[in-house]
């Protein structure tokens, strides 16, 4: 039954944009009420050499079960806390236990696995994040070299004389950087000019249709050739199939991640089938 002041018009007219933004609000919401310790957890997906196919690493990958054992995805969460600027406590709280993990492995495994953890351009220009990132590694005796932090590159990465300098100084601890998603920002070759970088990773979307799109198979290859250049790793993300794997070697990139070799996984699990 139709209102006359036409507020049921509105409302069905909008009806997708009141969904997101009363979704978006629930989260909101939800996040606020979340007990870290309690509801967030970390799962952990290997990194592969292609040289040997040895694991050189894991990425850290929060994971969200709420009180009422829903489970909510990085991909809707991250952008609102990251809105909202509830990354920054969750940043810290991800980087404490990756870290954390690191001493737990090494009470049961000689082999000293490194982990990469994504931290959040806005958590990154925190005026401390050095100090608490340095903190933190004392605290549970983790060499800096044991971390490598992702830069997730779509959000906007200013190139600011302060972000240079942080980056360099999180190099010479022994901190890698990785430039997440490489291929999806707007200005990813500069970054990779401009930036002190460790590695790329490319994006998913770009070794999804590797082995049937030339087009994506010609910017993987000229984003493996300026790394050279560069002298910076390459690993591709997302991998799922052989004839994608097939691809990558034949572009001798150095690394992959993804489905075909290993979904993330929870530590327990991540120790017993790979360190
Ligand atoms: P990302 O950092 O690019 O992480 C890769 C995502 O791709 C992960 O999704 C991973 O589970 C997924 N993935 C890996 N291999 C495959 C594959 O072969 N096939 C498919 N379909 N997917 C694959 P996830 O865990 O859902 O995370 C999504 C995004 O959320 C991450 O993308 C990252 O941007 C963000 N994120 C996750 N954990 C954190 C965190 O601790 N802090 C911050 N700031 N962001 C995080
Ligand atoms: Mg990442
Ligand atoms: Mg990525
Ligand atoms: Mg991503």
């Amino acid at each position: 039954q139709a209102r006359s002041d036409g507020f049921n018009k509105i409302m069905i007219f909008d009806k997708n944009l009141v969904e997101l933004v009363s979704y978006k609000n629930r989260i909101e919401i939800m996040l606020k009420k979340v007990q870290f310790d309690k509801d967030f957890f970390l799962y952990y997906q290997p990194q592969i050499s292609l040289k040997d196919e040895s694991i050189i690493g894991f990425e850290a990958l929060i994971r969200w079960k709420t009180q009422e054992g829903e489970f909510i995805p990085p991909g809707q969460f991250i952008p609102i806390a990251e809105e909202t600027g509830f990354i920054i406590p969750i940043g810290y709280w991800v980087i404490q236990k990756a870290i954390k993990q690191l001493t737990k492995w090494d009470t049961v495994s000689k082999r000293k696995p490194r982990v990469a953890i994504n931290v959040s351009v806005k958590q990154l220009n925190e005026r401390n994040f050095i100090t608490r990132f340095q903190e933190i590694l004392e605290k549970n005796n983790i060499s800096p070299d044991r971390v490598e932090i992702e830069i997730i590159e779509s959000v906007q990465l200013e190139e600011s004389a302060e972000m240079k300098e942080m980056l360099q100084k999180l190099q010479q601890m022994g901190t890698s950087i990785a430039v997440d998603d490489f291929g999806t920002g707007y200005s990813s070759l500069y970054y990779l000019k401009n930036l002190p970088v460790d590695r790329i990773k490319i994006a998913k979307q770009l070794i999804d249709r590797i082995d049937q799109d030339i087009y994506d198979y010609t910017i993987v290859k000229t984003a493996i050739s300026i790394a050279r250049v560069k002298g910076i790793k390459v690993i591709a993300e997302g991998v799922e199939t052989k004839e994608q794997l097939e691809c990558l070697r034949q572009l001798d990139c150095d690394e992959i991640q993804g489905y075909y070799f290993a979904k993330p996984m929870p530590p327990e699990e991540a120790i017993e089938r790979w360190i």
